[in-house]
């Protein structure tokens, strides 16, 4: 079983930026809504947490450490960015990272992009390196995602709710392909064929045997007034 671990960026006392109506911590909270729906609907083999469940007030090493605690095996920290800049970008931490860690920025980036760009062609800022405390302090391969900037024209996007479950969805995808999760089976869309019911066996059940037949009689009354039918044979 694949463990992972999300982060909703901020939250509680800390609302993150705040700009043109918006709250980045609710923001954050509904791309992972959608993350983790996606994933519980699409794959298997996985199980999946979350530092807050609500609008809970948590310091980054409590991020880190419960996902350490837990043994995750991915952690992915959703941000929205903030300085009137534009565009996406994800963060590793700036100092030794595995492979693993490269490949997940990868993937996640790649994903995440090309979800954006069926809105508009959102600028790349790039795949970045930065000594973050949720980046520093886990001790499973971990990425930061800065999706667009609220005090920007790029607020546009993050006031649409399609573009948020886009942006959700890839970062499930994501993080489905770096760990190999196996996809569900697709519902089958066209409805079974009716059976004929000269096809169908019949199977009966006794339910009693007596030596008095009115007794008979009175479990067959009994029996069909909760709507069986009822026949009594000798
Ligand atoms: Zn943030």
């Amino acid at each position: 079983m694949a463990k992972i671990y999300w982060d909703k960026g901020h939250g509680g006392s800390d609302p993150g930026s705040v700009a043109n109506g918006l709250q980045e911590k609710q923001l954050t909270h509904k791309i992972v809504e959608y993350a983790m729906s996606y994933l519980e609907a699409n794959y298997t083999g996985f199980e999946q947490r979350v530092t807050r469940t609500g609008d809970q007030t948590l310091t980054l090493s409590q991020r880190a450490d419960m996902a350490n605690a837990w043994g995750a095996d991915v952690f992915v920290s959703v941000h929205i960015n903030a300085g009137k800049g534009t565009g996406f970008e994800t963060y590793v931490y700036n100092g030794g990272v595995s492979s693993k860690t490269v490949a997940l920025q990868n993937v996640l980036h790649s994903e995440i992009l090309a979800a954006m760009r069926k809105f508009e062609n959102v600028t790349d800022r790039g795949k970045k390196r930065a000594d973050y405390a949720v980046l520093r302090e886990t001790k499973m391969p971990a990425v930061l995602t800065e999706n667009l900037f609220i005090d920007s024209n790029d607020a546009k996007h993050l006031k649409n709710e399609a573009f948020l479950k886009a942006v959700g969805e890839a970062h499930a995808r994501g993080v489905a392909k770096f760990l190999g999760l196996k996809e569900k089976p697709k519902a089958q869309p066209e409805a079974k064929p009716q059976q004929k019911p000269s096809d169908k066996k019949l199977y009966r059940v006794q339910v009693g045997a007596f030596a008095d037949r009115e007794n008979a009689e009175r479990l067959a009354e009994e029996l069909r007034k909760k709507g069986y039918p009822v026949y009594i044979t000798d």
